[in-house]
């Protein structure tokens, strides 16, 4: 069907931080599949995880035990604030497994009549029905109604607006700790803790979708690693799988205690294939210094930006995000900005509020970073004296 725009370029075969189209053009990926590759591409460590169990065992089912996952899910608990963890096979999937523990945590308590989530304006939490009612984006519901019952919208950042929106049906607060879709926005740390306390005020729980500021977009394993906040339920995918189709939702035990044997499942979730690669990609995150170089060369990326921005006022006004979660406010059309980058060999993906994001795979190194800098200074340059 033609849901999608789609650029007329077509890759053939990635290496780390390059793809290359069909015509052997190479490009430096900062799209990254939207957050995905967050080891590049072909990185040797996933394609060994892959083949190996490939050749092994593809698909049980969840009727019988699977090492592998149980595995992975004590390795993301030691690693997170959480204690139960639930595969599944995509952002949208997580999202709605966080949403039904919230529902089911209320139920289980003796209150059904607490349902009801607060959400925040800009955020995106996938494309199922009731992950787009929590979105409440206008341009996405549209001729898909009726929406899922029980989501009130708040403005993201507002805790004045927020407690406001607290009613006794009130069940759970849902962000994203930098909203990405959305055009790259923070949650402040104040804010976070607002929503923390809030929650804890009113026996709320606090729930982080996490599937783009995830497994070390930040520059930390999770994005509220950042704060002293934790939620109780979070949502993760993108890149949980490095490119393999894996999503989870993670929570403490209070928050899942509601969630007991045949009350969720999924049949492709968790498969030994997918968990052999889940497990591969956090093998690389938690090599000792993995994620401070992340950080580190992250912030050079960071200052290239800002001194960039600052010589070309009239095409980029802002640099916003952590880490490689990099958006790019644009006084110029954001997609005419991306246009221009990918003929110049650099790949971006576009956000809302006529942003682009730079969302480079973890593994890059200095030398990608001045390239990709290199490419930006450029193709400003050419635009200012040509305007
Ligand atoms: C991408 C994304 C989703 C949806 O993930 P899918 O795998 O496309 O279903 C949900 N929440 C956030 C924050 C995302 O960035």
């Amino acid at each position: 069907m033609p849901t999608y725009a789609r650029t007329p370029v077509a890759f053939e075969r990635g290496e780390g931080a390059y793809l290359f189209d069909t015509e052997g053009r190479r490009y430096l990926d900062f799209g990254a599949g939207i957050a995905v590759n967050a080891l590049g591409h072909a990185h040797p460590k996933l394609v060994s995880a892959l083949t190996e169990q490939a050749a092994k065992l593809w698909h049980v089912s969840n009727l019988y035990e699977i090492p592998e996952s149980a595995r992975l899910a004590r390795r993301l608990a030691d690693h997170s604030f959480a204690d139960r963890v639930f595969f599944c096979n995509s952002g949208a999937e997580a999202m709605e497994g966080v949403i039904k523990l919230a529902r089911r945590y209320h139920y289980h308590a003796g209150h059904p009549e607490r349902f009801r989530i607060i959400t925040c304006e800009g955020s995106f939490h996938g494309r199922t029905l009731t992950t787009l009612s929590a979105a409440q984006n206008p341009k996405h519901i549209e001729g898909f109604g009726p929406i899922t019952e029980g989501f009130d919208q708040v403005a993201f950042g507002n805790l004045n607006e927020l407690r406001a929106a607290i009613t006794p049906e009130t069940g759970a607060i849902l962000v994203e700790p930098i909203q990405g879709e959305g055009g790259v926005r923070e949650a402040s740390l104040e804010y976070l803790k607002g929503l923390r306390a809030a929650c804890d005020e009113f026996d709320l729980l606090l729930l982080f979708d996490e599937v783009q500021t995830g497994m070390g977009r930040t520059g930390k394993l999770f994005a509220y690693q950042w704060s002293d906040v934790a939620p109780d339920a979070m949502g993760l995918a993108k890149g949980l799988g490095g490119g393999f189709p894996l999503g989870a939702f993670l929570a403490t035990e209070k928050a899942a205690a509601g969630m007991t044997a045949g009350l969720h499942g999924s049949t492709f979730g968790g498969n030994p294939l997918a968990m052999a690669v889940g497990n591969a990609v956090l093998d690389v995150l938690l090599e000792d210094g993995f994620m401070a170089r992340v950080d580190g060369t992250a912030q050079k990326l960071r200052r290239g930006l800002e001194e960039l921005a600052g010589r070309h006022p009239l095409i980029i006004d802002e640099v916003r995000g952590v880490g490689y979660l990099i958006g790019l406010h644009c006084v110029v059309p954001n997609g005419e900005l991306v246009g221009k980058l990918l003929e110049q060999g650099l790949l971006t993906v576009p956000a809302a509020e006529n942003v682009v994001r730079l969302l480079p795979p973890l593994i890059i190194e200095e030398a990608q970073v001045e390239e990709a800098l290199g490419i930006l200074q450029r193709v400003c340059a050419g635009w200012a004296k040509a305007a």
